[in-house]
């Protein structure tokens, strides 16, 4: 880490100014949760191979209901099986360090950050929980805990007729549908904090951005704001990517090349330095 850098961590504690967080896919790949880029989320349904991106739409789910749910349900095993990692952590403590100068948005639908202990009020989760689902024909708008009996899914198992009575909406007896934002819907405040996550953006001092490749909407929008009113950006990834390039092209920012798990201890070290 470069000296101005550290400096500039250090100046940041000392000071009042806000700071946002904005994580993808990558902080999760230590944990065991595959980003959208390997092999592994490719799903066979009929005789065609699809994409997540193909799998992870409204479009796919008002065609192949069965398909999503069990491509959901293996995702859901994985995401259950998975531990929080130094990364998460790590956020966690700058939670704990900052409290209300502190916000976190993340794409991740895992739930690892809030296992990790960052709060409910201080995380919006963008992209909704896995954990969740709701009414697919939204008669009320409230998500719902998945239930404690729907069972992990390997790859091949297919959905029984005890699991699709589960995966019913608590309130009109419908299909639910998970709770997260599908590649082909659009974001909203109420389910996924739109609003919120840009006055975060628009209000922050520090933005620090990890392991995200920049391909969705409002992880644009909030890179920008933050970039527009001239805060520090730090960008977190192990290989070189849309943010940090954004992050060198400003002229207060910074592009760490790294695994989450190890930078971001390492920038809480410094950020205690400063306090
Ligand atoms: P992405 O898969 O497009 O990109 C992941 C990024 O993480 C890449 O730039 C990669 O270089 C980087 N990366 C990989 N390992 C890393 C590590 N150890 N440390 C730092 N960086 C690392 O992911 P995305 O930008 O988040 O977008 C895909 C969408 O898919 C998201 O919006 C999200 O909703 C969804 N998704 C969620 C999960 C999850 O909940 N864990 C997993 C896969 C996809």
């Amino acid at each position: 880490m470069d000296a101005k850098l550290k400096e500039t961590l250090k100046a940041f504690a000392k000071g009042s100014g806000k700071l946002c967080v904005l994580t993808g896919a990558g902080i999760s790949a230590e944990s065991g949760i595959p980003t959208f880029r390997g092999p592994e989320g490719y799903w066979t349904v009929g005789s065609k191979v699809y994409h997540p991106q193909e799998m992870a739409t409204h479009h796919m789910f008002v065609r192949h209901p069965e398909a999503v749910w069990q491509w959901y349900l293996y995702r859901l095993g994985v995401c259950r099986k998975a531990a929080p990692n130094p990364g998460h952590r790590a956020i966690a403590q700058l939670e704990a360090l900052f409290a209300d100068r502190f916000t976190l948005i993340t794409q991740n639908v895992d739930g690892l950050h809030l296992r990790a202990g960052n709060s409910p009020e201080r995380t919006y989760q963008v992209h909704g929980n896995i954990f969740f689902m709701r009414c697919a024909m939204a008669c009320t708008q409230a998500p719902f805990p998945m239930p404690q009996e729907v069972p992990l899914k390997e790859k091949d198992d297919p959905l029984t007729p005890e699991d699709l009575r589960l995966l019913r909406c608590p309130g009109c007896g419908g299909m639910a549908r998970p709770h997260v934002l599908w590649f082909d819907e659009t974001y909203n405040e109420a389910h996924y904090r739109f609003f919120s996550s840009l006055k975060a953006a628009r209000e922050t001092d520090l933005l620090i951005t990890v392991g995200t490749s920049g391909a969705t909407n409002l992880p644009n929008q909030v890179v920008s704001e933050a970039l527009r009113r001239g805060a520090v950006m730090v960008d977190v990834n192990v290989e070189e990517n849309p943010f940090g390039r954004a992050a060198l092209s400003s002229s207060r920012g910074f592009f760490l090349k790294g695994k989450s798990g190890v930078v971001l201890p390492e920038m809480v070290e410094l950020f205690r330095m400063g306090l």
